[in-house]
């Protein structure tokens, strides 16, 4: 069957591709576990677990078993009806958080686009009409649409874009005095990631997030967790919130839930979610069998005390290693976040350069990320094997090593 398709190569990119990514320089075509294959048969460890998407690996078994056998079974019937993945999953992910609703979309925008519309929905039916405006933080992502852009905190993705909706402000993370002058009645919601993941795997700080859930019950504003990616098991508890003791009103979860599959949900509380009435919200695609099926099998893996306590042991492992090439060759000035999700940031004759150890990472045969210029992220499955680690670790020293050659 594949050999009477045509045959394609990274330069087709550049043909029949919008140029808004640039991919690598070679084309991943099978994966298992954390090692990847690209068209020439070359072997990579994936230390980047699709941006902290493939929680276990490529190609999990289970996760193979529970996509196929749906796609036997129903793929699509659209919200006019539910289905039995999707009532499950809601299910599950209602007896293991603080929420009892679950709303269902395809992508962590678009579920922080209906956190957003939720909150400013809470507010008219409370309120009324001058309770709109939303609190961000700077240098936050929540995603690629018009608005989630606006809300996100880095100017440079929204500029090109026209006018800006009305009612969003930044404030510095991590800032109390900053959040305690921006909030007022009139403030809607305030939305907030554990970690911010794009811009450099920056940790909140406890009593910040503390103190910005006591504002938003002072001000009737709810409070949005944007867990797209340190959601489902990441940092080594379910959802990152568990370490901070702090509940949110919603909670946006993504990423990891499908494990490669799209989707993402929308967590409330049942009161909140009473708001958004028949009509008032919806997606075509969101919800739909094929893609509850693999959260669901995701889901019951990665929420199992073996999973998160592994989690916490690879992390262990991953620091040592880290700490030990920053030991030798002096590159990195601190290693920060949780779980499997870290951020290796670059000392300082070596900011501004996070580009060139990827390129220099993935020519010595392992794949990492970067968050920002001056930081490597690392986001591997939540179950890679200790020995990938090791593995993806002993290639990415032999980079740092021919980048400290010059
Ligand atoms: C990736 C990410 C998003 C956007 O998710 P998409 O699926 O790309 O829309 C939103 N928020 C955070 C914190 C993310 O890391």
């Amino acid at each position: 069957m594949s050999t009477q398709q045509p045959r394609v190569e990274r330069a087709d990119f550049d043909r029949v591709m919008v140029p808004n990514y640039a991919p690598a320089s070679f084309v991943p075509v099978r994966g298992l576990g954390s090692r990847v294959w690209d068209q020439a048969g070359r072997e990579l460890v994936d230390l980047a677990g699709g941006i902290a998407v493939n929680g276990l690996g490529h190609c999990h078994p289970a996760l193979v078993a529970a996509l196929t056998e749906q796609a036997g079974k129903l793929w699509h019937m659209s919200n006019v009806f539910t289905n039995e993945p999707a009532l499950r999953l809601a299910g599950k992910l209602v007896d293991a958080t603080f929420a009892e609703r679950v709303f269902f979309a395809n992508s962590g925008a678009e579920a922080n686009e209906a956190a957003l519309k939720l909150a400013r929905k809470v507010a008219r039916d409370r309120f009324g009409d001058d309770k709109y405006e939303i609190i961000s933080t700077i240098n936050s992502f929540h995603g690629r649409t018009v608005f989630t852009v606006n809300v996100a905190g880095q100017p440079k993705y929204s500029e090109d874009f026209g006018p800006r909706p009305e009612g969003i402000t930044h404030v510095p993370y991590n800032d109390i005095a900053a959040m305690e002058a921006a909030i007022s009645d009139k403030t809607c919601a305030v939305i907030l990631e554990l970690i911010q993941g794009e811009s450099g795997v920056l940790p909140a700080d406890p009593a910040w997030v503390q103190r910005v859930r006591e504002l938003c019950d002072k001000h009737d504003a709810l409070l949005i967790f944007d867990e797209v990616q340190t959601g489902v098991g990441r940092t080594g508890k379910l959802f990152a919130y568990e370490h901070y003791g702090v509940i949110p009103d919603v909670l946006t979860a993504a990423k990891s839930l499908g494990g490669g599959f799209p989707v993402s949900a929308m967590l409330t509380h049942e009161r909140w979610a009473g708001h958004l009435t028949a009509g008032t919200h919806g997606t075509t695609f969101g919800g739909n069998p094929l893609a509850c099926a693999v959260g669901e099998a995701v889901l019951d893996i990665i929420n199992t005390p073996q999973t998160l306590a592994g989690v916490t042991e690879r992390e262990a492992l991953l620091r040592r290693k880290l700490q030990e090439l920053a030991d030798q060759y002096g590159i990195f000035s601190e290693v920060r976040g949780q779980g499997l999700l870290l951020g290796a940031v670059l000392a300082e004759p070596w900011q501004g350069r996070a580009a060139e150890f990827l390129a220099a990472a993935e020519a010595a045969g392992v794949l990492v990320l970067m968050a920002g210029p001056n930081v490597i992220r690392f986001a591997p499955s939540l179950i890679v094997e200790p020995e990938d680690i090791n593995e993806g670790l002993q290639r990415f020293a032999v980079a740092v090593q021919r980048l400290c050659e010059g």
